[in-house]
């Protein structure tokens, strides 16, 4: 099963990502990790990747999209869950013609939205673990002890591109950018939409449910011709 999980930064996806790869044993794509994983070891495209940072420039799509079909090739037919990718319209049209290829989709989009002041309060407040890359939250989702993360016992950081300024900046790329994305697997009907302004609790059992229902739907879709229909 793929799914993909959009929405604005700071919506708690993230959060949510973690824990389903955890309950659910998906493999959590993130193009963020994948890509400071492929700097540390010095790999071709990581080497690249690091000229274009150095000189300021923003990662080229097209490096991205490699890495990810990459990725997507090794881990064969595991589910995955892909997080903060595809980010554009390109990318998901480039992206969904490599699914096609390989007879694979996206099962389903789960389409966060949050107002932008609820954003920009969430994200002064978070922190990653500097090992493991666990997300907590000061208010919403404090770690046991303050500033080391409960799983790794790692030391938690905040990301220096977490400041209002930058989040501003962020967030209007993301309305002109990625937020069209959410119009273009409606077309494909696969958007299930999350209200990210309630717990994190609630957030993941909707998320659950509707992950049990697919898996239900593909396990009967060789017995049947019926048509799963998204409420
Ligand atoms: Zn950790």
């Amino acid at each position: 099963m793929y799914v993909l999980f959009l929405g604005p930064p700071g919506c708690g996806k993230g959060t949510q990502a973690q824990h389903l790869a955890e309950t659910n044993s998906f493999y959590q794509l993130s193009t963020g990790n994948l890509l400071r994983a492929e700097i540390e070891a010095k790999t071709e495209l990581g080497q690249k990747m690091e000229t274009l940072y150095a000189s300021g420039k923003l990662v080229d799509g097209d490096l991205v999209l490699k890495m990810v079909q990459k990725v997507v090739a090794s881990e064969g037919a595991k589910s995955i869950l892909f997080d903060g990718f595809p980010r554009t319209v390109n990318q998901a049209t480039a992206f969904g013609s490599f699914l096609q290829s390989i007879d694979k989709k996206f099962d389903c989009v789960f389409s966060f939205s949050l107002a932008d002041s609820e954003i920009l309060d969430r994200i002064s407040g978070r922190m990653t673990c500097a090992d493991c890359k666990a997300v907590y939250h000061t208010k919403t989702n404090p770690p046991k002890t303050e500033d080391v993360c409960d799983k790794c016992e790692g030391k938690l950081v905040k990301r220096t591109d977490d400041s209002r300024e930058s989040v501003k900046l962020r967030l209007e790329e993301y309305h002109r950018e990625t937020e069209p994305l959410k119009e273009f697997y409606k077309k494909e009907n696969v958007v299930f939409e999350i209200d990210a302004s309630q717990s994190i609790e609630a957030v993941s059992k909707q998320i659950s449910n509707e992950i049990e229902a697919i898996s239900k739907y593909k396990g009967n879709k060789e017995k049947t011709s019926g048509t799963y229909s998204r409420r």
